[in-house]
């Protein structure tokens, strides 16, 4: 028998959410008919009375030893952050400077092409005037852009 607590989350309330998970079967969860989904339990806080459930839930772990003794619950991400984190590992395998200009283009949302970019670093060379985007593009993409320039006066 196992009694498990949980802190109120009501505003001023210092009660707790307390229940006994011994009962829990995992492979048959009652389907609470309030709120229609699968939970285990719907306690009440000791204190304020508001309503809880008790529902089936997986969390992601780093097992750090085989017995399961030692293991760490990681912090879970929105899916914003992998897909940035996708285009910049694509952008950093990318070889072709072309390519990279472009991806890095369309990652920060600008309209320019990779021929804007290679006659707005001409023009910067000439000091003319550039847009703070585009001084922005020249700074990030330097590199890309002199592989470019060196490709084309062969
Ligand atoms: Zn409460």
């Amino acid at each position: 028998m196992a009694i498990e607590a949980h802190k109120c989350n009501q505003p001023g309330c210092k009660g707790f959410v307390v229940f006994e998970n011994a009962d829990f079967d995992l492979k048959d969860i009652p389907l609470d008919d309030k709120y229609s989904c699968y939970a285990f339990n719907r306690p009440h806080c000791s204190e304020c009375d508001k309503e809880f459930l008790v529902i089936p839930h997986y969390i992601v772990i780093d097992v750090k030893d085989k017995d399961l003794g030692d293991w760490e619950q990681i912090d879970s991400a929105c899916i914003t952050a992998v897909e940035r984190r996708q285009k910049q590992i694509k952008f950093e395998c990318e070889t072709d400077p072309r390519k990279r200009i472009e991806m890095y283009i369309e990652r920060c949302g600008y309209t320019y092409s990779v021929a804007d970019i290679l006659q707005g670093y001409k023009e910067k060379m000439d000091h003319g005037y550039v847009s703070y985007t585009m001084k922005d593009c020249i700074s990030k993409l330097e590199n890309e852009i002199k592989q470019i320039l060196v490709c084309e006066q062969v």
